[in-house]
This record gives C-alpha cells, structure tokens and sequence, in this order.
C-alpha cells in the first residue's frame, strides 16, 4: 500500500530498527515504547487489522504469535511475563492501519487496560 508506514519499513523505504524477519512477517522496535521491550510484528503482506484477514491467511496470526513467544523468551522475559496487544479501529487505538501485534515486557503490567 503506498501510504503505509509499515510496508514502507517492510520495503525497506523507512528506517526502523528490524530485530526478526522471515518470509511472512517481520518484527521492527517500536519508535516510542511503552515499555522496556516494546516490539511490533506485522505481516510483510498489506492486512488492515484482523477484521481484514482472509481465509488464505489461516496460519499467519499463529505463526505471529510463535514468533512473539520466541522474541520474549530470547528477550529474557518468559518468565517474568509479556503481553501482546492488537488494537483494531480507531476506537480501541489503532493509529496504523497495517495489522500489528505489540509485544510488551519488562515491567508489571495491570488490568485491565487502558
Ligand atoms: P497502534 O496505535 O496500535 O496502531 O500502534 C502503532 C504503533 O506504531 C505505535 O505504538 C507507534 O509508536 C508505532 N510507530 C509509529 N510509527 C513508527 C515507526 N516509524 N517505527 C516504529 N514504530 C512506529
């Protein structure tokens, strides 16, 4: 898509910090974290949140969510605990509409949430 910031980062035509790639998905730093790990996969293929998935997509959420525990476990923080979040339209505070998963570590987390 050509206005989107992530496939932009993805393309490699915007400057981000990448710390995992694969065929499928990539995993960038977020630009301003909100916690001490704060990383965002995303699909290189252009999905708007999950609402826009399609059925030939089947295993990539998973596949997401596989690689988020690895990043945390190599992160040093699968015991201290991680969650993901993925917010979908504006109202729950979608900002960027490439589908993303954010994966937050390193401090205590509470709940609910904001
Ligand atoms: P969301 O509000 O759930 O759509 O999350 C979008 C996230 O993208 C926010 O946490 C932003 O800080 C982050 N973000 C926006 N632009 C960039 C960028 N150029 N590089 C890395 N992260 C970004």
């Amino acid at each position: 898509m050509g206005d989107c910031i992530f496939c932009k980062i993805i393309e490699g035509k915007m400057n981000a910090e990448k710390v995992y790639e694969d065929e499928r998905i990539v995993a960038v730093r977020d630009i301003a974290p909100v916690s001490p790990l704060h990383l965002l996969i995303m699909p290189k293929k252009h999905v708007v949140n999950l609402l826009d998935l399609q059925p030939e997509d089947g295993s990539l959420v998973g596949h997401i969510f596989r690689v988020a525990a690895h990043l945390a476990r190599e992160a040093g923080f699968a015991d201290s605990g991680f969650r993901i979040v993925n917010n979908n339209n504006a109202g729950a505070g979608q900002s960027v509409f490439h589908l993303h998963f954010h994966l937050l570590a390193g401090r205590q987390m509470h709940w609910p949430p904001g």
